[in-house]
């Protein structure tokens, strides 16, 4: 069966130093558990003083927030998959609808950054979710299986469990709005369809489907108790290691 993910998604928050803070305290709460995956998505500036921190920490691992497809070379501002692999980073979130919206990042560029993390043994958290106006207009599930179609497109079979899909309804994310269990559920579930469609059963089954949207304590529970939910990509909920801590205690 697959094995549950918190991943704590900073965005732009927290200097090098805060995040040591910051991490030290999710250490100290989430203990010596390995019975759930966490994952920590600091900003790039703060990635090598957390690799230093979790450096000798098994049973938490370090995320990046984005990343550009190509290795090297002449991309001003941009940091590449092996440029992560340098700092002990493990998984990036990518195709994040705040990137998706405010750098005009569409399904085909967040598909090249999908093939490149996979090519340099990072997990792409691969984020998708409707937004308001697409749920209004019934549109929710044509929007989400073209964007993980469109994210998952020529990714080999065998690397396939290396992908987490995180679903993300935009109207929920940083709103205070959770989608209920249920709304999660029917899209957790046509969404493992798609990956059934697209690979296999088996492969399918492998594959982490988590979810995002103001998650928090008092609501993750039910979420997380949904049969086609697999954990949690946490935004503000993540930048207070006692929260943190309880989501992780949560799934
Ligand atoms: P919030 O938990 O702040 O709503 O953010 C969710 C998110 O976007 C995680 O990637």
């Amino acid at each position: 069966s697959r094995k549950y993910l918190i991943a704590g998604n900073w965005k732009m928050n927290k200097t090098a130093s805060d995040g040591v803070d910051l991490i030290n305290g999710i250490i100290n709460e989430v203990g010596d558990q390995n019975e759930v995956g966490v994952a920590v998505c600091p900003p790039y500036t703060a990635l090598e003083s957390a690799a230093e921190v979790l450096s000798n920490v098994n049973n938490i691992q370090l995320g990046a927030q984005n990343m550009h497809f190509e290795p090297e070379g002449a991309y001003t501002g941009e940091i590449s998959a092996t440029m992560l692999r340098t700092l002990y980073v493990n998984f990036v979130i990518l195709g994040h609808s705040e990137r998706r919206e405010y750098f005009s990042e569409c399904d085909d560029l967040v598909n090249r950054k999908v093939l490149a993390a996979l090519e340099s043994n990072l997990k792409p958290i691969l984020c998708v979710g409707e937004t308001l106006e697409q749920r209004e207009d019934g549109d929710t599930l044509s929007v989400v299986s073209k964007q993980v179609d469109g994210g998952l497109k020529d990714v080999a079979a065998d690397k396939a469990d290396q992908v987490v899909i995180a679903y993300e309804p935009v109207w929920a994310i940083g709103t205070g709005k959770t989608a209920t269990p249920e709304m999660a559920q029917e899209v957790h579930a046509s969404i493992r369809k798609i990956l059934v469609d697209r690979f296999d059963e088996t492969i399918a089954q492998k594959i982490r489907i988590i979810y995002g949207g103001s998650m928090k304590p008092a609501n993750a529970d039910e979420l997380l108790a949904q049969k086609d939910i697999d954990g949690g990509l946490i935004g503000g909920a993540s930048l207070e290691a006692k929260s943190f801590g309880k989501l992780v205690a949560s799934a």
